[in-house]
């Protein structure tokens, strides 16, 4: 993949297509605006001496978008006040994730230190929903688009007519709703909002990362997906199942992954919110532990 340039705004493409745990990078020319900054630490270190970052913005505390934040800890960055906690304290990171058992803590603890190198940090400031920025080189519209975290942020750049997406990525695995505050009510309204913004250009940050046409069905098939996992989730339900069977059953992954320890919580956590939901919807039951139509 190339970098590509739409006016100021900038694409810099993650290692392995932005596939997890890399992430596509926006860089605003002129302004030195930095947004999520995990797609090539070699990168972002000649990005750094550069030009000269001048702010980071994150779309959200995910770890595949902050992996090279340390880069730029002499640099003030924002986010929205929803998702700063987990960026203060790597317990509450993985309270945030919902990790409650001690193993998986303990798988999680370094990897998040060393592999995405966490450090404690307190953002600057924080971004106002529907805020909208007069920057040097272009005006920028703050959109709140909660649901796969309560805080994510996309980004309108007016001139060039850029929506930056963040995690609403448009890929073929769906959207993720598996954190503790993740919504799938929310996630459906912020990918319907997404869909209406007069863009020319979208970006995501995984895998194809540029459209520069509207993506058409991919928004109905993306939403979709959503829709799938719940006629999965009922089927499986015609026999009652213990929300461990509803996790072995694979259906947001497809099959068992290794390691367990990251596949089997986002299983369990995406799964969960349709199990929350339907339970809160009356189309399902739970007796004894089993759930059940
Ligand atoms: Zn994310």
């Amino acid at each position: 993949m190339k970098e590509r340039c739409f006016g100021a705004v900038r694409f810099i493409p993650g290692q392995n297509k932005g596939k997890y745990p890399y992430c596509h990078s926006v860089y605003i020319e002129g302004d030195g605006i930095l947004i999520d900054p995990a797609s090539d630490r070699e990168r972002l270190i000649h990005l750094k001496e550069g030009s000269g970052v001048q702010h980071v913005w994150l779309s959200h505390w995910h770890e595949d978008h902050i992996m090279h934040l340390d880069l730029f800890d002499d640099i003030p960055f924002l986010i929205s006040s929803a998702d700063a906690p987990p960026l203060s304290d790597v317990e509450i990171f993985m309270d945030a994730y919902g990790f409650s058992d001690e193993t998986i803590r303990e798988y999680w603890r370094p990897l998040l230190i060393n592999q995405f190198h966490y450090k404690p940090r307190k953002p600057d400031r924080f971004f106002k929903n529907g805020e909208r920025m007069h920057l040097e080189t272009v005006t920028v519209e703050v959109i709140h688009t909660p649901g796969h975290t309560p805080g994510h942020c996309s980004f309108f750049f007016e001139e060039p007519r850029v929506l930056f997406m963040g995690d609403y990525d448009l890929t073929p695995f769906g959207p993720w709703y598996g954190d503790r505050e993740s919504s799938i009510q929310d996630t459906i309204a912020s990918i319907e909002r997404l869909k209406h913004v007069p863009a020319d250009i979208w970006i995501t940050c995984h895998e194809t990362g540029v459209f520069e046409k509207d993506p058409g069905d991919l928004w109905d098939q993306y939403l979709g997906i959503i829709k799938r996992r719940e006629d999965k989730l009922l089927s499986l339900l015609q026999i009652p199942k213990t929300m461990d069977e509803i996790v072995d059953a694979c259906i947001v992954y497809g099959r068992p992954r290794e390691p367990r320890a990251f596949f089997s919580i986002g299983e369990r956590g995406i799964m969960g919110k349709h199990v929350e939901d339907l339970l809160e919807k009356s189309v399902i039951k739970k007796e004894n532990g089993h759930f059940f139509v």
